[in-house]
C-alpha cells in the first residue's frame, strides 16, 4: 500500500468519514551548493521521491486535530490560542500556522492523518516536508492562495522563529519548489529558481552515514558568524558579493576566517558551474565538482566528519561513481553520490560494505528520482 493510501485509510478509519484532500511535500537533498544559502549564494538541491503526507478535511471551528502515524499519537491546538507545547512533531504545525497568522492569512481548521518516508533526523529535511505540507493544508482548506516561495519563506520562518532552528531558504524552497527529473538551482538573495534537468542514465544515491553529532547547531551558528563577519570584511552585505578574484587579492583576514570565506566564495561558483555542467549533460565535469566541493566542506569549511570522510571515499573509488561529496549541515548525516544507472546496483552493494569495513557501522542507502513539490494530490 502507498503512504497516500495508507493516510486515506487512517483517516476513515479514526474520523469515519472520507478526508477530501490529500496534501504531500518532498523532502530533499542537495547535491552541490552547502554552506552558502545563509550566505545569499546559490544552491543546487533536488526534492526527492520521500515525502509527507497528509488526508485530511476541513473543520468548522478553529481546531487542528493531526494523528501522526511515526509517534502513533494524536495531537491538537486551537488556531485561537498558539501555545509552544511538548509534543516536537506538533510544533512544526504549529509553527506554520503562527507563521501564515503572522502573514496576515486567515487559516482554518482541519483534522487530518499524517504520515512520511523521509527519514527523521536524517539530514534529508523531513521537518521541511512536514512544514511545507502543513502549509499546503492551510492554504486548501483556508482558500488561500499557493505562492510556492512565499510560502517556503512563511516555513522558514516558522522553523527559525516558533521551532528555533536557525536554517537557511532552501530546505522549504525546494520542498516548495521541486520539478520532476530535474534540480533547481536557487538564487538565494532573489529566490529566484531555475529547474535544470538531471544527466540522463544517471542515478543520486544518498548514503546516510547512521552518525548524528548534537554538535550541529552550535557549530551551525559559529559558520553563520564567522560569514557575516567576513563579509563585513569585504564591506558588502554578504560573502556572495565577492568573487574568487576578489578573493584572492583580498589580505589582513585572519587564517580561519579566510578559509571558512574560500569555501563560500568558490562553493558559490562550482554551484554555477554545476548548473551549467547539467545543462550540457556533462556528467564528469558535474561529478569532479561534487568531488571539490567535499574536499573544500571538510578543509575549508571543516564542517566533515571520519563517518562522511570514509563514506564519500568508499564511493569515489566504485567504478561508476562520477562523484560524492557531503550534503547537508555536515558533521554526521549523509552522503550524496552521482552515479551511473548500470552501476547503481553494484555499488549500493559494495559501498555499504566499504563503509562498514572503515567505520563499523551499519549505514542505509537511498537511490533518490527528482520529484515535484508540494502540491495536493488529485
Ligand atoms: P531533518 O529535517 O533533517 O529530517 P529535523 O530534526 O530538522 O531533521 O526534523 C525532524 C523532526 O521533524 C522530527 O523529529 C519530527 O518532529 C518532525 N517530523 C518529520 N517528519 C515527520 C513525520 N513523518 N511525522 C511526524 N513528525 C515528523
Ligand atoms: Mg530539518
Amino acid at each position: 500500500m502507498s503512504l497516500q493510501e495508507r493516510v486515506v485509510l487512517e483517516a476513515e478509519r479514526r474520523f469515519h468519514a472520507r478526508p477530501n484532500l490529500v496534501v504531500r511535500a518532498p523532502g530533499r537533498v542537495n547535491l552541490i551548493g552547502e554552506h552558502t544559502d545563509y550566505n545569499d549564494g546559490f544552491v543546487l538541491p533536488m526534492a526527492i521521491d520521500r515525502a509527507v503526507w497528509i488526508a485530511l478535511r476541513p473543520r468548522k471551528d478553529a481546531q487542528v486535530r493531526v494523528h501522526s502515524l511515526h509517534f502513533d499519537q494524536t495531537a491538537e491546538f486551537s488556531l485561537n490560542r498558539l501555545e509552544h507545547g511538548k509534543a516536537g512533531w506538533l510544533e512544526y504545525l504549529k509553527g506554520v500556522a503562527w507563521a501564515l497568522q503572522e502573514a496576515g492569512c486567515q487559516v482554518q481548521g482541519w483534522e487530518g492523518v499524517l504520515a512520511g518516508d523521509v527519514p527523521l533526523g536524517a539530514g534529508l529535511s523531513s521537518s521541511a516536508a512536514l512544514e511545507l505540507a502543513t502549509a499546503r493544508a492551510f492554504a486548501a482548506v483556508s482558500n488561500l492562495p499557493w505562492d510556492p516561495p512565499e510560502m517556503a519563506k512563511i516555513c522558514q520562518r516558522a522553523e527559525n522563529e516558533w521551532v528555533g532552528m536557525n536554517c537557511g531558504i532552501m530546505d522549504q524552497l525546494i520542498s516548495a519548489t521541486g520539478v520532476a527529473g530535474h534540480a533547481v538551482l536557487i538564487d538565494c538573495r532573489t529566490l529566484e529558481t531555475q529547474a535544470v534537468p538531471l544527466p540522463p542514465d544517471t542515478a543520486v544515491v544518498v548514503l546516510d552515514t547512521a552518525t548524528r553529532r548534537g554538535l550541529v547547531d552550535s557549530a551551525y551558528n559559529e559558520r553563520r558568524a564567522q560569514c557575516e563577519a567576513a563579509a563585513r570584511f569585504f564591506g558588502v552585505p554578504a560573502l556572495r558579493d565577492v568573487d574568487i578574484d576578489r578573493f584572492d587579492k583580498s589580505d589582513g583576514l585572519d587564517a580561519v576566517a579566510r578559509r571558512r570565506a574560500r569555501h563560500v566564495v568558490a562553493e558559490n561558483a562550482r554551484t554555477l558551474q554545476a548548473a551549467e555542467a547539467m545543462r550540457r549533460g556533462d556528467t564528469s565535469e558535474l561529478g569532479r565538482l561534487m568531488n571539490a566541493s567535499h574536499v573544500s566542506l571538510r578543509d575549508d569549511f571543516e564542517v566533515s566528519s571520519s563517518e562522511l570522510d570514509a563514506m564519500v571515499a568508499c564511493a569515489q573509488g566504485q567504478d561508476g561513481c562520477c562523484g560524492a561529496r557531503m550534503t547537508g549541515a555536515g558533521f554526521g548525516g549523509c552522503a550524496v553520490a552521482l552515479v551511473r544507472a548500470e552501476a547503481v546496483g553494484g555499488l549500493v552493494t559494495t559501498v555499504a560494505n566499504c563503509y562498514q569495513t572503515a567505520t563499523g557501522r551499519v549505514p542505509s542507502i537511498y537511490i533518490c528520482k527528482a520529484a515535484a513539490g508540494a502540491g495536493v494530490e488529485a
